[in-house]
């Protein structure tokens, strides 16, 4: 049973589920392949009212799914309820505009006739997600292609199997039909099999490098389009005219959201140096008054790594970062409690030749760079494998934008934290690799754009 919950606070082993049977394998298969078929000939609007329905059951139901969230992998439970509410808000809004999102768009053409690309669907897709949003990595995919008419096995992490059975949970009570989005506790090879289907059309996945050159492999293998939203090693960068306090307010919040365990939540901290200074010492303020302790409890500001392995494997990053030169601004101590807490940590002086230079730390860890000018700023920015999001930090939201320009990421926020909203794309370029998820881009990874021209 590789699937279980361990809960990161307090080590306890809460539910061990069972591993997917051939025979489930091939049931998800069956009713995504009819589905796909009957909701071809279906107006849009009726999954449009499941979708509202979904997103009505979510509020309902925000606080036990949010516990369900905290215990599988540790976040604070004010974000797991944060999370539960942005999932409504993507369902609702591909509720609301995904039938004119889809509409028909006409071409001016040379040809005899008229000439239209119809957005169509395409048939079952395979997503692979990550635990550290268990709900919204599921929903950046769920609800535009429910909308779509794709319908969708599911391959969630490991280590956040209450959530994903919770996610499927909702989607049934909403009276979506069978096969609109099955959860399978599936291995890698049950994974590849899946994708190797001729029902299957496409894979999305959420993950790492490594997650994400295994699955692509196999979608490659069988010409299976696919999208791969996979690290992130973004840069802050605080250009000479940004104000001081606004950076690092902004600064802490982002390194220690969700413990530090997002793609897009920012690594490096790049600071001009007439600010460099300052902003390290109020950095090392706003880290010392942060409380560890259970993520229940709404008086606790940092929650632990979500599992044992993430803990050690940051541990042993910082162990090397500090090895290879880097000094500790500030943390990297002990925590007095059992779960997998590390310490909210600060290392500077991080040289190109440190092993750490080039590696996501995945956790509460600010690395630190000075710069003497804006092009120095962006070559560092740059000099980095991955290329999520940014970003950028000016007085002067022009100096900023032009900063943000050549930035070579797939987003990048000026003056304020990068969010996540249905109507924007979300992805990355370089080895954070391709595709965008939600939005028009996001709405259309998996459609059929199909050329019909009526004489
Ligand atoms: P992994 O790639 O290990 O896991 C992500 C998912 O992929 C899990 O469901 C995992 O399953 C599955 N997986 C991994 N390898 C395979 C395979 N060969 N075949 C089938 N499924 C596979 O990532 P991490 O758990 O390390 O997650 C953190 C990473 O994800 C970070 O690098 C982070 O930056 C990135 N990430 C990217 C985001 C983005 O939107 N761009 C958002 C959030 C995270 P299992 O758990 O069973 O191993």
């Amino acid at each position: 049973m590789a699937y279980k919950t361990v809960n990161p606070y307090n080590n306890e082993l809460v539910k061990s589920y069972p591993d997917a049977t051939s025979e489930e394998i091939e049931k998800a298969l069956s009713t995504g392949h009819a589905l796909y078929k009957q909701w071809r000939d279906e107006p849009i609007a009726d999954r449009a009212k499941i979708l509202h329905k979904i997103a009505d059951l979510l509020r309902k139901n925000e606080d036990e799914l949010a516990k369900i969230a905290t215990i599988d992998m540790g976040k604070l439970l004010n974000e797991s309820k944060g999370e539960v509410e942005l999932c409504a808000i993507i369902a609702d809004y591909y509720a609301d505009n995904g039938e004119d999102l889809l509409k028909p768009t006409p071409i001016s053409t040379q040809a005899t006739g008229a000439a239209e690309i119809l957005h169509q669907s395409t048939g079952v897709l395979m997503m692979v997600e990550p635990w550290n949003f268990p709900y919204y990595q599921i929903m950046r995919v769920f609800a535009p292609n429910f909308i779509v008419g794709n319908p969708m096995i599911l391959k969630h992490a490991s280590n956040t199997p209450g959530s994903a059975a919770a996610f499927e949970k909702i989607v049934k009570e909403s009276g979506a039909p069978d096969g609109s989005l099955t959860n399978l506790f599936a291995s890698y090879d049950q994974v590849s099999d899946i994708i190797a289907d001729q029902r299957v059309q496409g894979v999305a996945l959420t993950g790492s490098k490594r997650g994400g050159q295994s699955v692509a492999a196999v979608a490659g293998q069988n010409l299976k389009k696919n999208s791969m939203e996979l690290g992130g090693s973004d840069a802050f960068v605080v250009l000479s005219d940004a104000d001081l306090d606004t950076a690092v307010d902004l600064a802490w919040r982002v390194r220690i959201y969700n413990n530090g365990q997002v793609c897009t939540s920012n690594k490096r901290f790049i600071v001009a140096d007439n600010l460099y200074d300052e902003f390290l010492a109020k950095l090392k303020d706003a880290f010392a008054k942060l409380k560890p302790g259970d993520p229940m409890d709404p008086s606790t500001t940092y929650a632990p790594m979500n599992s044992a392995r993430a803990k050690a494997k940051l541990q042993g990053q910082i162990d090397k970062a500090i090895e290879g030169g880097a000094k500790v601004a500030f943390g990297n101590g002990p925590v007095d409690l059992p779960g997998q807490f590390i310490q909210p940590t600060i290392l500077t002086d991080i040289s190109k030749d440190n092993p750490e230079f080039y590696d996501e730390l995945f956790g509460p860890v600010a690395q630190v760079f000075k710069v003497g000018s804006d092009q120095e700023a962006i070559d560092l920015a740059n000099d980095s494998e991955l290329g999520l999001g940014g970003i950028v930090l000016s007085g002067d939201p022009a100096h900023g934008r032009a900063v943000a320009a050549k930035i070579e990421t797939g987003m990048v926020f000026v003056n304020s934290f990068l969010v996540s909203l249905p109507e924007l794309p979300f992805g990355g370029v370089k080895g954070s690799g391709y595709g965008r998820e939600m939005s028009q881009l996001g709405l259309n990874a998996f459609v059929n754009d199909k050329l019909v021209v009526t004489s």
